[in-house]
C-alpha cells in the first residue's frame, strides 16, 4: 500500500465540490487528505454547461413539471425523460419528487434555493482570484430563449417569481436579442437576460485550477476508491483497494455516488442521478458570446474556449448503463433547429447529476455524528454552489455557526 495511514480529514470525492472544500480547509490550516480514483474534476464537473446560476432558484420538480411529468417521462425525446429499465429502482425518488413538486413544497425549495444561490457569485469571484481563474470567469450575464411568443408568455408567472425571490432579469424582444447576439437565428419570443450572471468559459480548466491551489496549499491527493467507512474508536476508518485510512473527520462528497457511502456512515439519503449529455464543435468562434437555453429543449448553448458546447438535457436512467444514443441524436437535432451548418461534433459526453427530490443539496453533519459531514446531492446547480457549500463545510468543521440558508440543506430533513 503507498500514501497515509492517518489524517485529520479526508474529503472522499475530486469534484469541484470536494476540490473546493478540501482547497479552504487546507487553506485554513487544515490536514486534508482527497480521495477519488479518477482523475480530479473529472466527473460532472468537467462536462457541465458552466453558468454560475445564481437564478437557477425554480427547483425542478414545481406543479407545472408534476402536471406534465407522465408525458415528459414516457417520451424518450422530451428534455426531461427516464430510461425504462430504470423504473423499478427510480419509484421511490420519483414518488418523493412527486410529492415535492406540489405548491407549497416547491414554493419553500424555491425559497431556499434563493437564499442558497444569493452569494454564489460573489464566492466564485473571490474563489476564482485566489486560484489564478479570474480569466475563465466571464460577465455577459445568461440567456432563457423563447422561439415562440406564447412560451414567452407561458413564462410569465415562473419569472415574476423570481424577480420576487431577488433575481434580476431584463426582458428581451426579438429585435433586442438579435442585437444583443446577432449570430443567433431569429426568436420571436425574445429572450430574458439575467445580466448579473456569470459563466466559465472552461469548467474543466476552472477545476484544474482548483485542484492545483488545493494541492499548493498543503491539501493531499490520493487516487483511491472508497469503499467502506468504518466508525472506531480512534476516528473513521476508510478502506478500498490500496486505501487504509484513519481520519478524524470524512467529508463525502462523492457526487451522484454518495448514496452508499452516506449509507454506510449512518444516512439514508434518497439521492439518484439525473443524466447530462453534451457535444461539442471545435471553432475559433462561438456564434454566441454567453450560455443560451432554448427553454423548451432543456439545453444550453455554452461559448467556451475554443469550441462550442450544447450541455444538458435530463435522463433519469442510474449509475450503471451505457449513455443513450438516441439522447445524443436529439441534442444534434436540437442543436442543428439554431445552428443549420453544425456538422459532426467532435466530442460528446455524458455526466451524472446527483439530485435530491427537492432540489436542495445535503450539507450538514450525519446523524450519526459530526464526525462525518455530507456535502452532494447538487443537481444542476453544483458548480454554482461548490463555494458557497465549502463555506458551510469550514464552519462546521471549525464548530462555528453556519448560514442560515444551510439549515434547509441538513440530512435530517429525510
Ligand atoms: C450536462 C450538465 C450540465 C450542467 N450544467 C451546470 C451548470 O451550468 N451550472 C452548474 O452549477 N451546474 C451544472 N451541472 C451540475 C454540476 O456539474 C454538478 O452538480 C457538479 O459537477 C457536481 O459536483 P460534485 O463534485 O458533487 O460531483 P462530481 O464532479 O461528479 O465529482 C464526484 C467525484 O467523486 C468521485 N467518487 C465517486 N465515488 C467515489 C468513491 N467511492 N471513492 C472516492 N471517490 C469517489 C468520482 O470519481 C468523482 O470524481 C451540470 C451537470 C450536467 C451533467
Amino acid at each position: 500500500m503507498t500514501g497515509f495511514h492517518q489524517t485529520e480529514i479526508a474529503v472522499i470525492g475530486a469534484g469541484v465540490v470536494g476540490l473546493a472544500i478540501a482547497h479552504r480547509l487546507a487553506r485554513a490550516g487544515h490536514e486534508v487528505v482527497v480521495l477519488d480514483p479518477n482523475p480530479p474534476g473529472s466527473g460532472a464537473s468537467y462536462g457541465n454547461a458552466g453558468t454560475i446560476a445564481d437564478y437557477a432558484v425554480q427547483p425542478v420538480g414545481t406543479p407545472a413539471v408534476l402536471k406534465n411529468l407522465p408525458s415528459l417521462l414516457f417520451d424518450r425525446m422530451s428534455p426531461l425523460t427516464i430510461r425504462p429499465a430504470a423504473l423499478p429502482s427510480l419509484t421511490p425518488w420519483l414518488l418523493r419528487f412527486a410529492a415535492q413538486s406540489l405548491p407549497g413544497p416547491a414554493r419553500r425549495n424555491a425559497q431556499a434555493l434563493a437564499a442558497l444561490l444569493a452569494d454564489a457569485t460573489p464566492r466564485w469571484t473571490a474563489l476564482a482570484a485566489e486560484i489564478d481563474g479570474a480569466a475563465l470567469m466571464q460577465a455577459q450575464g445568461c440567456l432563457y430563449l423563447y422561439d415562440r411568443p406564447e412560451q414567452a408568455a407561458a413564462a410569465a408567472a415562473d419569472l415574476s417569481f423570481r424577480q420576487a425571490l431577488g433575481i434580476e432579469l431584463d426582458m428581451l424582444s426579438a429585435q433586442e436579442l438579435s442585437a444583443l447576439e446577432p449570430g443567433l437565428p431569429p426568436m420571436a419570443g425574445g429572450a430574458v437576460w439575467f445580466r448579473q450572471a456569470q459563466f466559465l468559459s472552461d469548467p474543466g480548466a476552472m477545476v484544474g485550477r482548483l485542484a492545483a491551489a488545493a494541492w499548493a496549499a498543503g491539501a493531499q491527493y490520493q487516487p483511491r476508491t472508497v469503499s467502506l467507512i468504518t466508525r472506531q474508536m480512534n476516528g473513521i476508518k476508510l478502506t478500498g483497494p490500496g486505501l487504509t485510512l484513519t481520519a478524524r473527520k470524512v467529508v463525502i462528497a462523492a457526487g451522484a455516488h454518495s448514496r452508499q457511502l452516506a449509507w454506510m456512515a449512518g444516512d439514508a439519503v434518497p439521492l439518484d442521478t439525473e443524466r447530462g449529455y453534451h457535444l461539442e464543435w471545435d471553432m475559433a468562434e462561438p456564434p454566441l458570446t454567453r450560455p443560451a437555453c432554448p427553454t423548451a429543449r432543456g439545453f444550453y448553448f455554452c461559448p467556451m474556449a475554443g469550441r462550442l458546447r450544447v450541455a444538458g438535457t435530463v435522463e433519469l436512467g442510474g449509475l450503471t448503463a451505457p449513455p443513450s444514443p438516441h439522447r445524443l441524436a436529439k441534442l444534434l437535432e436540437g442543436a442543428r433547429a439554431y445552428f443549420p451548418d453544425l456538422g459532426t461534433p467532435d466530442r460528446e459526453w455524458m455526466g451524472f447529476r446527483p439530485s435530491m427530490p427537492d432540489s436542495l443539496p445535503v450539507i450538514g453533519a450525519s446523524r450519526a455524528g459530526a464526525d462525518v459531514i455530507h456535502a452532494y446531492g447538487h443537481g444542476h446547480i453544483g458548480l454554482t454552489l461548490a463555494p458557497v457549500t465549502a463555506e458551510i463545510v469550514s464552519d462546521l468543521i471549525a464548530g462555528r455557526a453556519t448560514a442560515a440558508a444551510a439549515e434547509a440543506c441538513r440530512v435530517t430533513r429525510f
